[in-house]
């Protein structure tokens, strides 16, 4: 579904991503780890087109994305909830997931898109005219998922979901993305807590200085102490 081939980016002088591949199938659950600062967030960015240099090629669905606008992408299919979350705090839940819709071009019925979205999260359902300033971090973050998933992508990228957040609401999150597994939604996943992550991805690259130095299923990553204390110590 998408294939990332020797994607490289730079922030003015700076060359961050080296040289990415890495492919996700329809229906995984795809894991990018890694220490801070290894261009996990960086190469999600790039693939939404929100970095300005890059170089190299990003096929979604059989189309190389590279040097397409935001908003195309978006349309195409993929979703991403970046890790500052970017909620508009001064809006209410629903006019912030009328913005997700926006941003995708709104091609679904707003009220029955919004409907979708307060089924799949109650805690939301009931705060939908209440400002979103209201809200704790972690129903904050449930807000992000729904603005992105609103538009109904078929790639959903996810920026540190669970950062900052308790863990009663991380749990529910990781049941979420699931539950959105199963109905057929792909996810590509940056998570600093790596058993999390491995606990619920089916395979996962190891991302350290803007390349990747070691893939595999998240079983056998797992199971490998000695590359997780390698790599993935923050
Ligand atoms: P973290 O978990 O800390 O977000 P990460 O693996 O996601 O880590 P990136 O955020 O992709 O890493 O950062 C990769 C490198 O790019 C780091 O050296 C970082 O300092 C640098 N960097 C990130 N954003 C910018 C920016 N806007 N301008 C300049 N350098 C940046």
């Amino acid at each position: 579904m998408l294939t990332v081939e020797g994607l490289q980016a730079w922030y003015g002088s700076s060359h961050v991503l080296q040289g990415i591949d890495l492919e996700v199938a329809r229906g995984e659950i795809v894991c990018l780890i890694g220490r801070n600062g290894a261009g996990k967030t960086t190469t999600l960015r790039s693939v939404m087109g929100l970095v300005a240099r890059v170089r190299g090629r990003v096929v979604f669905d059989g189309a190389d994305l590279v040097g397409r606008p935001v908003h195309a992408r978006h349309a195409r299919g993929l979703g991403y909830v970046p890790e500052e979350r970017r909620i508009v705090q001064g809006l209410s839940v629903r006019d912030n997931l009328r913005l997700g819709l926006l941003a995708a071009g709104g091609r679904r019925r707003e009220a029955d898109a919004i409907a979708a979205m307060a089924e799949i999260f109650p805690r939301l359902a009931e705060r939908l005219d209440q400002s979103a300033i209201t809200m704790s971090g972690g129903e904050q973050q449930m807000l992000a998922i729904a603005r992105a998933l609103i538009s109904g992508p078929r790639l959903l990228m996810l920026d540190e979901p669970s950062e900052g957040i308790m863990p009663l609401l991380v749990d529910e999150m990781f049941d979420l993305l699931r539950r959105l597994r199963e109905e057929g939604t792909t996810i590509l996943l940056v998570e600093q807590n790596v058993e999390l992550a491995l606990g619920i991805a089916d395979r996962a690259y190891i991302l350290d200085q803007g390349t990747v130095v070691h893939h595999d299923t998240a079983a056998a990553l797992l199971a490998d102490a000695a590359i997780q204390e390698r790599y993935c110590a923050v």
